[in-house]
């Protein structure tokens, strides 16, 4: 495509028309930058997000993966916040993320922090406390006769829009569409000195049809269709767009691996014509495929709109321990993570050696069922005062007067959540903080009377006698003696169940329905429902050690008196 009708001298004189301020002295700017001391094959990431308020499950994988890279190579990790599009910030942006991030263990090496402050010497770390910067190269992009201003208007463009599509061109400001590319200064001078507002755009060498190589460390040579629009570099408002800034910043930055969506892919030739203008060194790229959700039959991106589980906040809300979070999105993005995890069961995640070979092109899938087993595996490694310590930080924030339970009788609390994790083998069955008090919140006698009588709705339908029989055994000879084992105990109800008639089984039950008043596990279910309110609980004998004979006794009291009640 056409070069610059301008000449040096003209080029120059615009570029100090344009951004008067701007330093014309490319190398001095750039020459703060030192290049880092770091070990061999030590890695520089960065984890770059918009400040919008919303952390995507997506997002903190490719948090993670930057994060994983630098820890284990010794290099360093920063937190980039790229504030240019000021209609999609929220208050609080910046310290929403860094909370973020703190939470699940990510803390940056260079950036922001949550004091206000930023570590580091190649920042500052904001973008929009990088302007300077960004004018300093868009004067020097127009110096070259690689930018030009644009004053066309928004109708103008909607204009041509319109024509390209009737003339089935390619659509976007390029070539002959591209009204303001061989303004003179002059023209520029008097529409500046009007009052008009303009924003820099790329003027692209590329002729339809071109094509460009490019290795993309995921997924290896790619063939990409050049860019041919005339891409805005500085907006009006003299905010740089992400084209613009991404290769300033990365290559300044001294980053050694670019990760970032594949959503950036079909924007990358932008890109690497602005590294090629600039003469910017530029960090290989490694596009990463977004999380996905089984939708029927098919595959879709996890959706902010659609999905909750997309949200950090989910996580957060029902109380996955944050390394859960972070082991499974390992596992989803290194597949070798499994089997180092099942080599090396009980080692820090931190030990693990992430490969950027084995980086997936394809979408993973998430699934929550998977993460909670994972979960529940994390959590079954914890010792029961970490366990306590997590439940009682997550009750505090998003269950309040579970907190306050927890407060009244904490070393209650500790055993109550603990039952079973010590047996062999352990009972892995929380998967996250809110299955806390929905499993053991029976535990506590206010939680537990506030769901009579309803709760006794699950009694098995052994009848009024019958029922009464249990209960009363339960209360008086089968009640656990001393020291009773949990073996012993249970041997004796069985074989009082037994005594009295009571099947092995309840498929004996369903063939002779007649033959029996149900099964063992309907015997034990009366004292399970009495003590519990539901048919599902921890071992009994270990539920009844932990609440005392006293409470055991009221509990089969009431649920006596409901049933001679009713
Ligand atoms: N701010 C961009 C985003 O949030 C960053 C993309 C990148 O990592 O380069 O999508």
């Amino acid at each position: 495509m056409s070069p610059s009708p301008l000449d040096a001298d003209q080029r120059e004189a615009l570029a100090a028309l344009l951004y008067p301020q701007a330093s014309p002295d490319l190398a001095a700017v750039r020459g703060r930058y030192a290049p880092r001391e770091l070990p061999d094959g030590a890695f520089v990431t960065r984890f770059a997000p918009s400040p919008t308020g919303f952390i995507h499950i997506g997002s903190t994988m490719a948090a993670l993966l930057c994060w994983k890279l630098a820890q284990q190579s010794g290099g360093v990790f920063i937190l980039r916040i790229e504030d240019t599009d000021r209609r999609r910030e929220v208050d609080d942006g910046v310290n929403l993320i860094i909370g973020a991030l703190a939470k699940v263990g990510l803390a940056n090496t260079e950036g922001p922090q949550l004091d206000g402050s930023q570590v580091g010497e190649h920042g500052p770390y904001q973008q929009s406390e990088r302007l300077p910067l960004y004018h300093a190269h868009g004067r020097e992009l127009v110096r070259r006769g690689h930018a030009y201003p644009c004053f066309m208007s928004a109708e103008e463009l909607a204009d041509i829009r319109e024509q390209q599509r009737a003339d089935n061109a390619p659509i976007g400001v390029w070539g002959q569409w591209a009204r303001c590319r061989d303004l003179s200064v002059d023209d520029v001078k008097a529409r500046l000195d009007a009052g008009e507002k303009f924003v820099l755009r790329l003027r692209s060498d590329a002729s339809p049809g071109d094509k460009i190589d490019f290795r993309d460390r995921v997924r290896g040579k790619l063939t990409l269709t050049a860019n041919l629009t005339d891409a805005v570099m500085l907006k009006s408002d003299g905010y740089p767009t992400y084209h613009f800034a991404h290769p300033i910043d990365d290559t300044l930055m001294g980053i050694t691996l670019i990760i970032r969506g594949d959503e950036w892919l079909s924007t990358t030739p932008i890109h690497l014509q602005i590294f090629r203008f600039l003469d910017l060194e530029r960090p290989p790229i490694a596009h990463i495929a977004p999380v996905a959700k089984q939708d029927g039959a098919s595959r879709r991106k996890l959706s902010k709109r659609l999905d909750d589980e997309a949200s950090m906040d989910y996580y957060h809300q029902a109380g996955y321990p944050p390394t859960a979070v972070l082991e499974y999105l390992l596992n989803l993005l290194d597949s070798a993570f499994e089997d180092w995890r099942a080599a090396n069961p009980s080692a820090s995640l931190h030990d693990f050696t992430l490969s950027v070979d084995n980086l997936s092109r394809a979408s993973s899938l998430f699934d929550l069922v998977k993460l909670a087993s994972v979960s529940r595996e994390v959590v079954a490694r914890l010792s029961t005062d970490e366990l306590y310590a997590a439940v009682h930080a997550w009750a505090t924030a998003h269950d309040p007067a579970f907190a306050a339970l927890l407060d009244a009788e904490p070393e209650f609390g500790k055993a109550a959540m603990n039952i079973g994790r010590d047996a062999e083998p352990p009972r892995k069955d929380i998967a996250c903080w809110s299955d806390v008090p929905t499993r053991f919140g029976f535990f506590f006698r206010s939680r537990f009377d506030g769901t009579l009588p309803a709760a006794y709705e699950a009694l098995p339908d052994l009848g009024t006698d019958e029922l009464l029989h249990v209960l009363e055994a339960f209360a008086g000879e089968l009640a656990p003696g001393d020291g009773e084992s949990s073996r012993d105990w249970f041997g004796r109800v069985k074989a009082h169940a037994l005594d009295r008639g009571y099947a092995k089984s309840a498929k004996k039950v369903k063939k002779n329905p007649d033959a029996y008043p149900g099964a063992i596990g309907d015997f034990m279910a009366v004292l399970r429902v009495a003590l519990t309110g539901s048919r599902q609980s921890p071992d009994l004998h270990g539920v009844m050690d932990i609440l005392g004979a006293e409470e055991v006794a009221r509990r089969l009291a009431a649920c006596r008196a409901h049933v001679a009640g009713g």
